[in-house]
Formats: C-alpha cells, sequence, structure tokens
C-alpha cells in the first residue's frame, strides 16, 4: 500500500485506568469485534477462534455444483521485533517460527495448511543476507508442511521487524472449535507443556539472543530449540479431528491456563486441570526449578501443542481410534465458570501467573 503523507499523530493515552493495559489484548479484541459486523452468510466462523472458515464460493455450474469442496481456514499472527523476537536471535529460526505459528492455528481448527502470504515491513539498515535467512527458514517450514506462498507486502519500517503471516487451509469433515466442550468431557493435550517458556528464560539469562551455535548439552538444545523452532501439530489436528469424539480444541500459544480458559470461556464451562498430570519432558523436569517448575509449564506460552476436549462418553473410543496422536489426560471440563488446577493432595494449586497478554504483560 502507498505510504500516506504527514499521518495524523493520536493522542498518548498513559495507559492506566481506560488505558490499553486495563483494556488488554482480548478486551480490545473483543471491543473491534462488538464494532464490526457480519456482512455476507459466507462466513460460518468469525473472530474468535484460532482461524475463520469461510464457505468456498460455488464453482461454476458446469463443474458440478458445491459436492465435495471443503470450507476455507484462515488465519493470521505477526512477530514483532522486540516482542515476539530480538535482533540476534537467529533470522532462519524467525521465518521458521512466524509460518509456524499460522500453521499451528489451522492444526487447532483440525485443517490442513496449503497457502501463505507473507508481509514484511523492515528498516533499511537490515543486511539483505539476514532477509534471505529469514526466508530460507520460512521456506523451511513450508516445504515441510506443503504450503505454497501465494503473495504478500513489502515495506520499509523506521526502526523495527514486523513479519506478518496468514495462512490459508482446508477444513477437514469436522471442524474443531474453542466452542463445544461440555461438563463431564475430559482434557488431553498433545507432547510436554513448558519447554518453550523455560528456552525462554535461559535465553534471556544468557543474555544473547541464540545459544544454539554453541549449546552442546543436548537436553539444553532440545529445550531452546522449541522455542525458537516449535513444531505446529498438524497431523495430529487432523488425525484428531476425523476421530468424530473431540469436542473442542485449541493450540497453546498464550499459555496452559490461559488457553484452557479460552476454550471454557467460549463453552461456557469450567475446568479442573490435575497439576501432578501436566506432561514435562525430562530437559524440563531437570532444568525449570529455577523458573517456577510446574507453574512454568502450567501458564508459559507458545508451546504450539493441541489442548483438546474428548467427549466424556467416548474416551475409550478416543483412545483407541486416535493412537497415532501423543497426548495426555491432564484434567475435565466442569459445570461453572474458570479453570481450577488441583495437586495430587486434592488441594486448590494457585500458579503465579495465568499466562500472556498483549499490554499487560
Ligand atoms: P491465536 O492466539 O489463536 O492466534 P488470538 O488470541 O491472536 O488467537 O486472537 C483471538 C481471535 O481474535 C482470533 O479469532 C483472531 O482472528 C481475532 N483477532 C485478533 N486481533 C484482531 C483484530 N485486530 N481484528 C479482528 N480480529 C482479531
Ligand atoms: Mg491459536
Amino acid at each position: 500500500m502507498r505510504r500516506k503523507k504527514n499521518p495524523p499523530i493520536p493522542p498518548l493515552s498513559k495507559g492506566g485506568e481506560g488505558g490499553l493495559r486495563d483494556l488488554g489484548e482480548f478486551g480490545l479484541i473483543k471491543r473491534i469485534s462488538k464494532r464490526s459486523r457480519i456482512r455476507d452468510s459466507s462466513v460460518m466462523v468469525g473472530i474468535g477462534d484460532d482461524a475463520a472458515v469461510i464457505t468456498p464460493p460455488s464453482p461454476p455450474l458446469n463443474k458440478g455444483g458445491m459436492g465435495g469442496v471443503a470450507p476455507l481456514l484462515i488465519t493470521t499472527d505477526s512477530l514483532v521485533e522486540d516482542v515476539h523476537f530480538r535482533r540476534d536471535s537467529p533470522p532462519e529460526a524467525l521465518g521458521w517460527k512466524a509460518l509456524a505459528v499460522n500453521i499451528s492455528d489451522i492444526a487447532a481448527m483440525g485443517g490442513m495448511p496449503k497457502h501463505y502470504l507473507l508481509s514484511l515491513s523492515v528498516p533499511e539498515g537490515i543486511s539483505v543476507d539476514y532477509l534471505d535467512r529469514l526466508f530460507a527458514g520460512m521456506t523451511d517450514a513450508a516445504r515441510r508442511h506443503g504450503l505454497s506462498l501465494i503473495g504478500g507486502d513489502t515495506t520499509s519500517s523506521p526502526d523495527r521487524i514486523y513479519i506478518s503471516v496468514t495462512v490459508i487451509g482446508e477444513a477437514s469433515k469436522n471442524i474443531l472449535l474453542r466452542k463445544g466442550a461440555k461438563a463431564g468431557d475430559q482434557i488431553f493435550v498433545t507432547g510436554t507443556l513448558g519447554d518453550s517458556a523455560l528456552g525462554l528464560r535461559m535465553l534471556e539469562e544468557s543474555g544473547v539472543g541464540s545459544w544454539e551455535l554453541g549449546v552442546k548439552d543436548l537436553k539444553l538444545k532440545t529445550i531452546i530449540n522449541r522455542h525458537l523452532r516449535p513444531v505446529p501439530r498438524v497431523k495430529e489436528g487432523i488425525l484428531l479431528a476425523n476421530s468424530g469424539t473431540i469436542t473442542s480444541m485449541i493450540d497453546i500459544s498464550d499459555g496452559l491456563l490461559a488457553d484452557l480458559g479460552h476454550i471454557c470461556e467460549e463453552s461456557k464451562v469450567g475446568a479442573t486441570v490435575w497439576a501432578d498430570k501436566i506432561p514435562l519432558s525430562k530437559g524440563f523436569k531437570s532444568l525449570s526449578d529455577r523458573f517456577g517448575g510446574i507453574d512454568l509449564a502450567l501458564s508459559g506460552g507458545e508451546d504450539y501443542e493441541l489442548l483438546f476436549t474428548v467427549n466424556g462418553k467416548e474416551v475409550k473410543n478416543f483412545l483407541s481410534e486416535a493412537k497415532g496422536v501423543k497426548s495426555t489426560h491432564i484434567g475435565e471440563i466442569t459445570k461453572g465458570k474458570g479453570v481450577r488446577v488441583v495437586g495430587k493432595d486434592g488441594q486448590l494449586h494457585i500458579p503465579q501467573r495465568s499466562g500472556y497478554e498483549h499490554f499487560k504483560g
């Protein structure tokens, strides 16, 4: 888009009461959503889930009507320098992650990612080599997941790098939403939790953007890589959607408790999580004590694992039908509101924080 001359400068907000710090990321999204309107019946799911769902336009009549055309899934996410990454982190990892986090939102709907658009805003001081490396990481992720780049936008920026990616995917027969969990449903999660947050803490502590080249310890390397190069669970998402036993799903970007909170809010239910059942990697168990241990796994973001609920009456069927999905049973959906965590002794566990929210930290 063409640059406008002399854009008006908005009044400064103090960020206090009535400001963005009070409203928070989710308050702001609600405010935007309330002011917008769905103007077309092709929108099956709009603002509020991991991806929007759109019915595809009918093919020309002579090609045989609507039969067999899957709905489209569309999602977008940005990475902003000094918010999501530092300039000294490896650009290949940055490129990988910018696409992977979007692919993860398609996986969270049980869909297959297909195409992507890339919008880049970069200061002129950035070297072409840096951008080549960033793009190499992104095309690596695209190749592994079978995506084609179909467009985007490129602009200059005064000081920071902004990377915004949009991914378009194809829905499976069952589209899994955040809405749909019922009291009595059982909560499961793929993989292990907390590694990405622990990797970030370790990078922050070391004062550099990446240890990856210098790190010899395999456990440490794996943990840091889970932060730098998350692997979206596409195959698992599709298997789960096809199992027919899943009632809701989300990917873990903000943290287990925050994202389970999103499922509860959309489904109008509560949840109990069993702290001692949270799946933790060996590396996490041996290295996380200094950084809060289990609390980091409960509220640390960016794991990009899938969190889902299984119909309470179908848990046995689920376990036999979704064998290809490595997952752990971590709790259950309850009546009421909110997410509570209980320890092995049945006592309520209050974690130090619940998850990440922009403007609130
Ligand atoms: P995720 O973490 O899965 O990417 P987000 O928390 O970023 O989801 O967003 C939650 C929902 O709000 C999504 O449906 C997203 O499309 C929507 N959303 C976020 N920001 C905006 C915005 N500025 N305008 C419209 N919709 C938005
Ligand atoms: Mg998501």
